[in-house]
């Protein structure tokens, strides 16, 4: 055991952090004699917790490599490694922890991940739309997904050129079981385009909105729940509805909801095929179609295409 110890004690050394002998040495006793962890998996856990504590890439402690590889979202699978993405920045969000400075969206030619600035990282702001290349960022898996989070380990570096941010289509065919607040006839902020609540922007306070046509709808094929957003276009298209008109239902009636409330008579209960891109929880919709007759032989198909999808 001593001698582990001072073989941990001898790599930290040379990365430069002094770790005392006699520490590394009650930790691997703890795990090897009291809770008879196997030899090796101590030693990684030892080596994991000293590496955390003192934010050292794993793979400089095991390879003598400072240089994480650089690697496409789509092949991001493995908790705790250290890696280079080339990226755009698709979106931020919304952030009030105060140990994180940025949060939100990014994407490279195969998939989008959701990236985390920790404010201790010193770096940035990022801008959204823009390209850049993540140095030695850190993969954290949350709730079956992953993560990049950039630390005081990670670098960025901006990068000139327009990274295409591919998502793959997918299909979708279900009922719309319910069409969520925030839908219909709404408003957007002239600034950043967010959708305003209560009449104002969370980044821009109150502004003057312009107004715009949305579902965020629920769509439900039997085995699978789906969220899906409805741009103007495709609201327009199967509602009939247009926004000048939806804009004079409202002034009329004195009540924006009414158009909400249209829209729930209309479309609620009818099943829809839809395609668009993946964006975290959400389907984008880029078409959509009614799908018209469906006896019981055509939600035997519905059903059994759903499972293909
Ligand atoms: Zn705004």
């Amino acid at each position: 055991m001593r001698q582990l110890a001072q073989e941990i004690n001898t790599r930290f050394n040379e990365l430069g952090v002094e770790i005392p002998i006699e520490e590394i040495e009650e930790r691997l006793d703890k795990m090897i004699n009291k809770f008879k962890v196997p030899k090796e998996e101590a030693r990684r856990s030892v080596v994991n917790y000293f590496l955390k504590l003192h934010d050292i890439n794993r793979g400089e402690f095991y390879t003598g490599q400072s240089e994480s590889p650089l690697v496409r979202i789509s092949d991001i699978t493995e908790d705790g490694k250290w890696l280079n993405v080339r990226a755009r920045v698709v979106q931020l969000w919304d952030n009030n922890h105060e140990s994180i400075s940025q949060v939100g969206l990014m994407g490279d030619e195969t998939g989008t991940s959701k990236f985390v600035v920790w404010d201790s990282a010193g770096v940035g702001p990022v801008e959204e739309g823009k390209s850049y290349l993540f140095k030695n960022v850190v993969v954290n898996e949350w709730n079956g997904k992953f993560e990049l989070n950039v630390n005081k380990s990670s670098s960025l570096e901006s990068i000139n050129e327009d990274i295409e941010v591919g998502t793959a289509t997918v299909e979708f065919r279900g009922a719309m079981v319910d069409i969520q607040a925030g839908s219909g006839l709404i408003k957007r902020c002239p600034h950043c385009n967010r959708a305003l609540t209560k009449g104002a922007c969370m980044e821009h306070g109150k502004v003057d909105g312009v107004y715009d046509l949305r579902i965020k709808a629920v769509m439900d094929d039997g085995n699978f729940v789906q969220d899906a957003i409805l741009k103007r276009d495709q609201v327009e298209e199967i509602t009939g509805l247009k926004l000048e008109d939806a804009i004079a239902m409202a002034a009329d009636a004195l009540d924006q909801g009414v158009v909400l409330e249209q829209m729930k008579n209309q479309l609620v209960g009818k099943y829809y095929r839809m395609s668009g891109s993946k964006v975290e929880r959400y389907l984008l919709v880029d078409s959509i179609d009614p799908v018209f007759s469906y006896d019981k032989s055509g939600l035997d198909e519905l059903i059994a295409a759903s499972e293909v999808i």
